[in-house]
């Protein structure tokens, strides 16, 4: 059988090992099984979102609410825009290819960072999009304003900060670059670690509104699969202005959120305490790793996110210590299909992370002998 042959460049996207995985395989138990791969939030999602998601069990055989009404008003009252300013979608995944569909086809380009989140470029390629991208690795403007002018894209991707690498564009360089963009050009935005990068440092944090009402063709982007820790809920929402937001609607499926995820993602919301200690364990073990990093002598980039990126050198080789690792139950990211002989680690809880730095060691220790 033939199909779309834009379909045919296309690798599929390949998620972070699950435990299930690791536990069927190598035969380790789930309970010592420490999952550092997909920038989950360590400490789980909030005990009231969980609560409120056990809740809506009674009610599994009703339809969720479609308008979302309780969850768009308080995302509305979080950042201070209107229902109609925003979009929720099952995951910020969705909400990307959302933006695909509504601008992207075949007689288009789709313009993003080398190394950048790999959902772009595979909704981009399914609709027969060309795709640019920049020289440079981590996001570089300057390249960006470049090829956009060359190639006229009707979308960019910006990914504030970047996964799968951590580093993160400042506020007033995104801001100088978006007014050399045309109001034709969909502008996305996408703040997945938002959260981290605005705690770390607040010349880094967007403010979705002044953006949407600064640049009226930018979209922002959120989720609760991070710092929220509802990776498994599927929630995420697009902001922008409202002409937009109706588009978008055209693409979107009826009932694409659960009611579970729903329930879930506003009880989340409204426990800010919880991301309060999300960050503050963030940051503290973060450092851990720069330092373990400096100690051996790895280079690392510094991460505004939930995860860090350790760039290897031979003889280090990333394949091998993802394996090493997986072996001994302890998941994290080889970067090795994005071109890099580099290694993504999610910052886990203190005792997760002493395990990956016993191994770690003991890895390099024994390259060390050879
Ligand atoms: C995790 C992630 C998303 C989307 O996650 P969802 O679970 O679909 O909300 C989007 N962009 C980036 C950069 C991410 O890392």
């Amino acid at each position: 059988m033939t199909f779309n042959n834009a379909l045919d460049s296309i690798q599929i996207y390949e998620a972070g090992k699950p435990i299930e995985l690791v536990v069927r395989e190598y035969g380790i138990k789930a309970s010592k099984i420490v999952k550092l791969a997909s920038n989950e939030n360590p400490l789980g999602a909030s005990p009231k979102a969980q609560k409120a998601i056990i809740k809506k069990a009674k009610e599994a055989h009703l339809y969720p609410d479609d308008s979302m009404f309780e969850l768009k008003e308080k995302l509305a009252k979080h950042f201070n825009i209107t229902k109609n300013e925003v979009i929720i979608g099952a995951g910020s995944d969705q909400i990307i290819e959302f933006c695909i569909h509504a601008k992207a086809h075949s007689q288009t380009a789709v313009l993003m960072a080398r190394i950048t989140f790999a959902m772009y470029e595979i909704y981009a390629t399914q609709v027969g999009a060309r795709i640019i991208k920049t020289p440079s690795n981590e996001h570089n403007l300057k390249e960006f304003l470049e090829l956009y002018q060359t190639h006229k894209p009707s979308i960019i991707f910006l990914c504030v900060p970047n996964n799968p690498l951590g580093e993160c564009l400042g506020r007033e360089e995104i801001f100088d670059f978006l007014k050399q963009i045309d109001e034709e050009c969909l502008v996305v935005i996408d703040g997945a670690y938002q959260e981290y990068a605005s705690y770390k440092d607040s010349k880094k944090a967007l403010n979705p509104k002044v953006l949407i009402e600064t640049f009226p063709n930018a979209i922002y982007l959120g989720t609760f699969s991070k710092a929220y820790g509802l990776g498994g809920m599927r929630v995420g929402y697009g902001i922008a202005n409202a002409s937009i937001i109706n588009t978008l609607y055209k693409l979107r499926p009826p009932f694409n959120i659960t009611a579970p995820s729903l329930a879930g993602a506003t009880a989340a919301l409204k426990d800010q305490k919880h991301i309060q200690k999300t960050l503050k364990n963030n940051q503290a073990q973060m450092l851990k790793y720069e330092d373990f990093a400096k100690k051996q002598g790895i280079a690392f980039i510094p991460s505004y996110t939930n995860f860090i990126t350790y760039l290897l050198e031979s003889p280090l080789d990333s394949t091998q210590i993802a394996d090493f690792l997986l072996q001994r139950g302890v998941i994290i990211r080889n970067l090795h299909s994005y071109g890099l002989n580099a290694i993504r680690i999610t910052i886990g809880k203190p005792e997760e992370n002493k395990r990956f730095f016993q191994l770690f060691s003991e890895y390099l220790n024994s390259k060390r002998g050879e």
